[in-house]
């Protein structure tokens, strides 16, 4: 039996981006103690690279925006997939989620007037997103940060002690939930990074909060701790995923040079009046806006540029189309022979902004381009192309309270959660869901937690044993057997294993699907889970990325099959799902929720055969959406969405 720490509190939270800081604020003011473990330095976290802003309907910019709107905006970017409760509370929430952030210290850029300024992002009607330059994602976790000490110097005052009610575990990484006998969660095992120390967090409270799965990914806005964690902690605890199809392409990530490749381009650019052109110098969006969109998107580039300084009496240019629909015409330019030497595209702000104005409204760009590319974008246009940025699906939740479904105790809130966004989420509403449902995580967990005190959840040591050695395994992994003559070989390599994962999704589960390819992708995948099972390291538990990794593939793999899976199965084209051999939205599809579960309900992956698919998927109906949320739209638009049953309804 190993020895390993206990400690006890009430909410553990893992993730420290702005989900999991949210969470942790509003659980630690309803009075509950609470953990935060994070994989990264406290700080790191995707939030902080967040560039355009926050979507929230302040109507600073535009007097005619209100929460109806911005629901109507986020459930037509997700064509109508989104769980409906989530986008209104979302949209109804938003606005007090960013005064309470200017509350708390946050110093957002202001109008001439000096409210919060807000500026034009891709599928939302009016100016929306409340930004600080293009490091919004910093200033949000500074204050969230900020927030947290003040309430931990609050601790130091009434209890002497500063961690007392609130701490932080950074550089550790959260590789099992645990559960009592009675299937409540009873707590996580994590190992610290440094010194590779197991350590378990009892709580009868977990917050999962572990953003993206983009590391499956070749090409990728995201940064290496994003290997879909939080996704395989949930499904290995027994709560389903919803809709893992949706992944979104970013339409602009840096082409050039290889090494950067996949690094986002902020969608602020087109926001900002920065224009698209292929090889030709074609402003090519005006050919690929959809038959949806069509009566909303200038159809020409006099009145797209006039929209800039008039927005009431023009329509937008379609450089601000959703972010899927502006990813696909890139797409199709390359393939058709029109791209960039670097096979992108064009993107222009140097024609259309003076230098001074691009360096104060785009700073971050200024100098990712000056120093990365050599390229002054003040001077000449970016090259860019699509790059894996965002999961829609993710953990099924309760729109309401965030509880994942199935595994009482259990929540989850921001990018790793499900069903908000539908089947592609809109710029700007990232940082927003994740503040909404960062709290409401976070005050349930906390209020749940406090419903148990009586009877807290166990953890056993068997329990502890079990995930102790799953941890160990790389250490003692043996490669396949070999011939008499060469005796066996030795383990698998985990960055030999994570490359050609990484090739496989993107080449055959990416940004267009084929049935043949994702087909074979499932083989590559079971290939792929049967060698990682022999994927072994040298050296010890002292920091060392190659253990790191090997166990991060376990997840990877999981959250890939459910991809691969579930985008098999949806033959339509829908949002950040596109099928080349069935390339229309299909209404039959808009009430069908995927949910992936686990094969092996006892969340053991050692006992079942890692050839055979470890994920069962269920198709489920969704909720009518309801009444007075229909009626926000013109019947002839719902006309284009619902499925025929819910239009008789
Ligand atoms: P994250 O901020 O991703 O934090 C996840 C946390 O979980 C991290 O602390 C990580 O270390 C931790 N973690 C992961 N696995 C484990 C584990 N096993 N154990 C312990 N801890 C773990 N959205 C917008 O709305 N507006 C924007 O302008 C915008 N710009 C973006 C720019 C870039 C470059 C990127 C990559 C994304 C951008 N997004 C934007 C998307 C948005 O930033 C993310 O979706 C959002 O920040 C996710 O927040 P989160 O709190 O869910 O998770």
């Amino acid at each position: 039996m190993s020895v390993v720490e206990r400690q006890e509190w009430d909410v553990v939270v893992i993730g420290a981006g702005g989900a999991g800081l949210r969470a942790a604020i509003e659980a630690r003011e309803r009075g509950a103690r609470t953990a935060v473990i994070c994989k990264s330095l406290f700080g790191k976290a995707h939030t902080v690279m967040a560039e355009g802003g926050i979507a929230a309907a302040m109507a600073n910019a535009n007097e005619h925006d209100n929460w109806q709107v911005h629901f109507r905006d986020t459930m037509r970017g997700g064509k109508f997939l989104n769980q409906w409760r989530m986008a209104e509370l979302h949209a109804q929430e938003a606005p007090q989620r960013v005064w309470e952030l200017e509350t708390w210290g946050a110093l957002f850029d202001r109008t001439k007037d000096g409210r919060i300024s807000q500026r034009n992002f891709g599928g939302h009607e009016y100016p929306r997103l409340a930004h600080v330059g293009d490091r919004t994602g910093l200033e949000l976790i500074r204050t969230l940060q900020q927030k947290i000490v003040s309430l931990q110097q609050e601790d130091k005052k009434e209890t002497g002690e500063y961690e007392s009610r609130l701490k932080v575990f950074q550089e550790c990484t959260v590789t099992r939930i645990l559960k009592d006998e009675r299937g409540r969660v009873s707590g996580v095992f994590a190992y610290e990074r440094e010194t590779g120390r197991f350590f378990v967090i009892q709580a009868p409270s977990v917050v999962i909060a572990t953003g993206g799965i983009g590391k499956s990914f070749k090409v990728t806005s995201n940064s290496w701790e994003y290997t879909g964690d939080g996704h395989a902690l949930a499904l290995l605890a027994g709560a389903p995923l919803l809709n893992m199809e949706f992944v979104q392409f970013h339409p602009t990530g840096m082409v050039w040079p290889p090494s950067v490749k996949g690094i986002l381009v902020t969608e602020s650019v087109r926001g900002d009046g920065g224009v698209l052109r292929n090889s030709e110098g074609k402003r090519f969006m005006f050919d690929y806006i959809p038959d949806v969109f069509k009566e909303k998107y200038a159809q020409s580039e006099e009145e797209g540029d006039r929209w800039y300084e008039d927005p009431d009496n023009n329509r937008r240019p379609p450089e601000l189309l959703p972010r899927d629909e502006v990813a696909r015409a890139i797409n199709s330019e390359v393939k058709a022979g029109r791209g960039s030497p670097h096979g992108g595209v064009f993107l222009d702000v140097s024609t259309r902004m003076p230098a001074d104005v691009i360096r104060r409204r785009l700073p971050s760009m200024y100098h990712q381009f000056k120093e990365l590319a050599d390229v002054d974008i003040t001077a000449e246009a970016m090259e860019v192309g699509p790059t894996c940025h965002y999961v829609m699906g993710g953990i099924a939740v309760d729109s309401e309270s965030a509880a994942a479904r199935g595994v009482p105790g259990l929540y989850a809130a921001g990018e790793v959660a499900g069903g908000m966004h539908g089947s592609n989420r809109l710029g700007g509403n990232s940082l927003s869901d994740l503040l909404v449902f960062g709290r409401r995580a976070g005050w349930h967990a906390a209020e749940y937690a406090a419903a148990q005190a009586f009877e807290r959840p166990e953890v056993s040591d068997m329990q502890i044993d079990t995930a102790a050695a799953e941890a160990l395994r790389p250490f003692s992994a043996e490669g396949p057997t070999g011939s008499e003559d060469d005796g066996p070989r030795p383990p698998e390599n985990p960055y030999t294993l994570h490359q050609e994962l990484q090739q496989a999704m993107n080449d055959l589960v990416g940004i267009i699907r084929r049935e043949g390819e994702m087909e074979q992708a499932l083989e590559k995948l079971a290939d792929l889970r049967v060698r990682a099972r022999r994927a072994g390291v040298e050296g010890h538990r002292q920091f060392n990325p190659g253990w790191h990794l090997a166990l991060d593939l376990r997840n990877m793999l999981l959250v890939s099959e459910c991809v691969a899976r579930a985008a098999l199965e949806r033959t339509e084209s829908r949002g950040g799902h596109t099928r080349e051999d069935h390339p229309t939205m299909d209404r039959k599809w808009r009430n069908i929720n995927l949910l992936c579960h686990l094969a092996d309900p006892t969340g053991g992956l050692a006992a079942t055969d890692p050839e055979r698919g470890q994920i069962n998927l269920v198709r489920e109906t969704t909720d009518p959406v309801r009444q007075d949320l229909l009626a926000l739209f013109d019947k002839e638009e719902l006309v284009k969405y619902l499925a025929e049953e819910e239009l008789y309804q």
